[in-house]
């Protein structure tokens, strides 16, 4: 396997100059999520990332990026505990956001959950916490954030999917049928609000390194590995870097689109 290309992360900050638009990007704590929180930092949005636990390596991380925004007297990226699923907390979240900020213009929906299992052995609660946070999730928020962005007629909405929401994957049912829901609420409300100035599009990871991943054993790993025709797995960064553009201007005229960052896994 070929060395993963290094994340942003370990380029380290020379400066950070945001403007005064605001990116809210859920589960941004760890993993694909602080990636996309550096993406859109580089992007120049101010940043409210939004989890369900913060842990002190990510109240660091914004003491980091912060000290660098200071000397443009900027805050560039803090956190507040969300749970995604609960739809009276997203709804006084992103009132207190849009209070304080006066704009929203990017929401990720990126956090995520698996609990995986065949069928026949797959529990009820187990179908209804991972539809609950990957779908319904999805769904409280992006309620809560096209208002403000109808208002203003502009606004960015990504929401992350997964290769297996296209392919499926024995053992994944639940989590393929909330990230298959995804693609389709993607497109659905891209068709609602494109007339708004609002664009919604999804990417779709494959095998992305992370504490999600890193559940898998050596045999599951090698049989992942071997799908993929670029021999190796990606990395946050290669993920962030395709939010990182339907973020930016680059992607204006995007919309109701999957982009899948999988190193040719399902090519
Ligand atoms: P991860 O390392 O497990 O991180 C997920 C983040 O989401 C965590 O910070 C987690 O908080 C947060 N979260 C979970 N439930 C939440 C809730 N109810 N409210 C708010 N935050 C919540 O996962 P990841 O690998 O970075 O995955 C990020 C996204 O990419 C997910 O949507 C995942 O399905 C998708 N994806 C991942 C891969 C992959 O190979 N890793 C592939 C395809 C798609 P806690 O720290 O409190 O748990």
């Amino acid at each position: 396997m070929s060395e993963a290309k290094p994340d942003y992360m370990h380029a380290g900050w020379p400066e950070v100059q945001v403007t005064n638009r605001l990116a809210v990007v859920t589960g941004g704590a760890r993993g694909i999520g602080r990636a996309i929180v550096e993406a859109m930092i580089r992007e120049r949005y101010r940043v409210v990332a939004l989890d369900y636990s913060i842990g002190d390596d990510a109240l660091a991380f914004a003491r980091e990026v912060n000290e660098k925004a200071a000397i443009f007297k900027a805050t560039a990226l803090s956190f507040d505990k969300l749970d995604v699923t609960d739809s009276s907390a997203v709804q006084a979240s992103i009132d207190k956001l849009v209070a304080e900020h006066g704009r929203l213009d990017v929401l990720v929906n990126n956090a995520g959950i698996t609990r995986d299992g065949l069928l026949l052995r797959m529990s009820e609660a187990d179908w209804d916490a991972v539809l609950t946070t990957n779908l319904k999730g999805v769904f409280n928020m992006t309620k809560a954030a096209i208002k403000p962005m109808m208002s203003q007629k502009h606004g960015k909405i990504i929401n992350i999917a997964s290769v297996v929401g296209i392919t499926g994957n024995a053992g994944q049912a639940n989590y393929s049928a909330s990230k298959a829901g995804v693609i389709g609420f993607t497109k659905s409300i891209a068709k609602e609000i494109a007339s708004r100035g609002i664009t919604v599009n999804a990417v779709a990871p494959g095998f992305i390194e992370t504490d999600m991943t890193a559940k898998l054993n050596e045999a599951q790993r090698a049989a992942m590995l071997a799908q993929v025709p670029m021999k190796r797995v990606g990395t946050p960064t290669d993920v962030a870097r395709a939010v990182g553009f339907l973020a930016s201007e680059a992607a204006d005229y995007i919309t109701g689109q999957v982009i899948v960052v999988d190193g040719g896994m399902t090519m």
